[in-house]
């Protein structure tokens, strides 16, 4: 048995060589950048005009027009005091120009321009490589591209971009009581729904669960599954079986076919009997079957794993204290992990606490985490995993 401290700092130290790959520019939210990107040119790349207006040639109140440059044009001006170009959003400004001044703020009569306030110099320019200048460094190596990044990459003029591929992952299910949703339930049977939980918490992160199966509680049956799916997977998350009944035989198979313990059971509630095992490169999480279990594993061990296979600087959920709603106390001997409710900055811990029990997770947006024997008064700080 380890802390959650120790489960976390053995996690943390897989040394694992990082797979990188090429993806289309369009293709590559949530993926981590593989290598420093730095800007290939200044950005703008030229003096453009922040506004539609008039380019001014010196400082005054009247000037006279003597052409237009629009957006994308190429044409050069070569303008001298007292003369103005009509000119528009994001078109290159002519060399010796003075400002530009908003059109809502001048008037025109024929190619007579007259301003209603003297213009400052330099107003409404964006000056070349006032965002960047060239070769300044645009994305450190392990940043997570997000839409603004795709935006700012694809301004670079890069259209493939160099990641860490994200790690494959099959999911395996254990049990004989359990029966796919949409099918006629029998006398002691019940629904499986971790492997949908589970395909779908990968899915808010942005991983992919490539390959699900469902295997009943026979020795044999899990062992070549397993050793099926680690073929196939750099990570496998298996649910169910890792306990101590008679009919917990996932432990055993990964052993034999080869996968070596790292930790397992943690010192928690709910999800003690999680497993952590590693072959080679390939991975395992075994979860306990218990619903509610199964995924607070897996949002507080398994998703930063993911996230550090990808080679992305995220380390999992999001952590921030809020008030208590009411007097609580943890009386048991374990820290847990409590389906709580953030609510106008404020946290209610959720009736429904059991291991089975996934409704209060359902409905609830965080879990809170309090250490084992912990009385808490009404507005006491407690620190929450944002699960959604
Ligand atoms: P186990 O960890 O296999 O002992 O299972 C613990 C509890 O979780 C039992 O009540 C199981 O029926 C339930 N359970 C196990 N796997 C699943 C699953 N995939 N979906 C829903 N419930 C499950
Ligand atoms: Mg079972």
């Amino acid at each position: 048995m380890v802390t959650i401290e120790e489960a976390h700092k053995i996690i943390k130290a897989q040394k694992v060589k990082l797979k990188t790959e090429t993806r289309e520019l369009s293709d590559c939210l949530g993926f981590s950048i593989s290598e420093d990107i730095n800007a290939r040119f200044d950005m703008p790349s030229f003096d453009n005009s922040a506004m539609d207006g008039y380019a001014l040639c010196g400082i005054s109140l009247e000037y006279t027009i003597v052409g237009e440059v629009a957006a994308g044009d190429k044409k050069e001006f070569e303008l001298k005091e007292g003369e103005a170009v009509r000119i528009f959003t994001g078109a290159k400004v002519p060399e010796n120009i003075s400002a530009v001044m908003m059109q809502e703020k001048t008037n025109v009569d024929g190619s007579k321009l007259s301003l209603e306030q003297m213009p400052k110099e330099g107003l409404n320019i964006r000056k070349k490589g006032e965002e960047l200048t060239q070769g300044q460094l645009v994305f450190k190596k392990g940043t997570t591209i997000t839409p603004a990044g795709i935006g700012l990459i694809g301004s670079l003029g890069i259209q493939k971009v160099e990641v860490f591929r994200k790690p494959l992952i099959n999911l395996i299910t254990t049990g004989n009581e359990l029966i796919a949703p949409g099918k006629p339930k029998a006398e002691g049977q019940i629904y499986e729904s971790n492997s949908y939980a589970l395909a779908a918490a990968c899915e808010q992160f942005g991983f992919h669960c490539h390959d699900k199966k469902q295997i009943e509680d026979d020795f044999e049956a899990i062992k070549s599954g397993i050793k099926d799916s680690l073929e196939t997977s750099d990570v496998l998350i298996l649910s169910g079986g890792i306990s101590v009944g008679d009919y917990d035989f996932v432990k055993q198979a990964l052993e034999e076919n080869g996968v070596e313990e790292q930790f397992y059971k943690v010192f928690q509630k709910p999800g003690k009997p999680l497993y952590f095992g590693r072959k080679e490169d390939k991975f395992v999480f075994a979860l306990p079957g218990n619903p509610a279990s199964s995924l607070s594993c897996f949002y507080v061990y398994v998703m930063p794993f993911l996230y550090q296979l990808s080679g992305s600087e995220k380390n999992g959920l999001q952590r921030y204290s809020f008030p208590i709603s009411h007097a609580f106390e943890n009386k048991g001997d374990r820290p847990s992990f409590l389906k709580a409710k953030i609510n106008n900055g404020i946290v209610e811990i959720l009736d429904g606490q059991g291991s089975s029990m996934i409704l209060s997770m359902a409905h609830g947006n965080a879990m809170a985490f309090i250490d084992a024997e912990t009385s808490l008064k009404k507005g006491e700080k407690v620190e929450c995993l944002l699960i959604s």
